[in-house]
This record gives C-alpha cells, sequence and structure tokens, in this order.
C-alpha cells in the first residue's frame, strides 16, 4: 500500500475520530539526511492544523520489508537551543538522533516534530526566562510555574490527527514521557509499547533529568 492509499483510507474510515481536524496537507517530498556520517533517504510532509500550528513527518524512504504491525513512533518537541545548537542543558538533540538512528533500521516508523512544542508548549522566549530562573536554583518545573505557564502545555491531539491520517493507530513509542502515552490513548492511538529513548546525562543536564525523573515520572 503506498502512503497516497493508506491516507485515502485512514481518511475515510477515522476522520471522524480525528482528535482535531488538518487544515493543509503538503504532497511527499524526499529528504536526504545526513546520520553517523552517511547518506540517508526519508519522505517528508507537512501538516497543518485547524488551529495554525505545523509539524512536520519523516519517514524512511528505504523499500519496507514487510508490512508492519505496530511501527515505531517518535513524536518529537522542538528545541532550538538543543535540536539546532546542541544545548547540553538538555536531552533533545541527542533523542532526535537516537530516533532517527532507530527509524533508518525500522522502515514503516514515522518522526513527527512539532516546532509549536518549544520548552514543552510555553514557547522560545519564555524557555530562555526559565532558563534563567534555573540559573538561580530553581527547577525545570517551578521555573516554568514561577513565568505563570504550565509545568506542561502540549497536547498531543495534532500528533494524534498525523497518526490517523497515516493509519498509524497502533504504534510503539519511542519516549521517556508516560504522560505522552496517556494523552494519544485518549484520542485514539493504542500505545502497544513504550520504548525509552536513555540519554547518559552530562554536567549540564544532569539535575534537569533528575528533576523529570522525579516530577514527572520519566524513565
Ligand atoms: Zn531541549
Amino acid at each position: 500500500m503506498n502512503h497516497s492509499d493508506r491516507a485515502g483510507l485512514a481518511r475515510s474510515t477515522s476522520a471522524s475520530d480525528f482528535a482535531e481536524s488538518l487544515s493543509g496537507i503538503t504532497p511527499v517530498t524526499r529528504l536526504p539526511l545526513e546520520l553517523n556520517g552517511e547518506e540517508t533517504l526519508w519522505n517528508l510532509q507537512a501538516f497543518r492544523s485547524n488551529g495554525g500550528e505545523e509539524a512536520i513527518a519523516l519517514h524512511s524512504a528505504a523499500e519496507p520489508k514487510a508490512e508492519v504491525a505496530a511501527p515505531l513512533v517518535r513524536i518529537h518537541s522542538g528545541c532550538i537551543t538543543g535540536d539546532v545548537l546542541h544545548s547540553l542543558r538538555c536531552d533533545c538533540q541527542a533523542q532526535l538522533k537516537l530516533a532517527l538512528d532507530y527509524l533508518v533500521r525500522s522502515p514503516g516508523g514515522l518522526l513527527i516534530y512539532l516546532p509549536a512544542h518549544e520548552g514543552r508548549g510555553i514557547g522560545l522566549f519564555q524557555k530562555v526566562r526559565t532558563y534563567a530562573l534555573q540559573d538561580h536554583g530553581l527547577d525545570t518545573i517551578d521555573a516554568n510555574l514561577a513565568v505563570g505557564a504550565p509545568a506542561d502545555a502540549r497536547n498531543f491531539g495534532f500528533a494524534a490527527s498525523i497518526l490517523h491520517f497515516y493509519g498509524l493507530t497502533r504504534v510503539r513509542l519511542m519516549t521517556n514521557n508516560p504522560d505522552k502515552t496517556a494523552q494519544l490513548n485518549q484520542h485514539g492511538i493504542n500505545v502497544l509499547e513504550r520504548v525509552p529513548l536513555r540519554i547518559p546525562p552530562n554536567r549540564h543536564n544532569q539535575h534537569y533529568l533528575q528533576t523529570k525523573q522525579v516530577r514527572c515520572g520519566h524513565d
């Protein structure tokens, strides 16, 4: 089944179940990525939600060997300081790279990248404000609360809609965050397995990762 067939099937069977309908979908294009010193080829498609939120979806362009029953999925929250600048204050870039490593070896899987989830959904400006507060001893949760933001403002309904679009309703989710699994279940995505993306801490992100484990129940 090619992707347009699969998309048509998803639209006809589960459109009414979408947590949030999609207002725009681009054609599929190719995106070559350098990964571990090698060129890898991906299919890229962009999405827009009714509320104007944007996302991209990447799936390996390698020929699938068999129909995948429960493909690997990564829903990645955008992080400019981590993903682009390779900041050591968080583990985002390492998780993104590890997820791509898994996906390139597991055809049928999908990565959804959500730029609007910057700073657990509070935005880049607010995130940098919380970094300044963390410099003075607040942890990542209390710093969010101190700037008047929720500890975690992310909603995964849009990502769930994209998974429905591809017909991926039974997935193995690469995440350390149990709340993400719960939210997807509420939006009709059956997470059969959670695959943690454990990144060894460094001296800059050790406290941040510990806080997410202790206060958010992360792996
Ligand atoms: Zn980050």
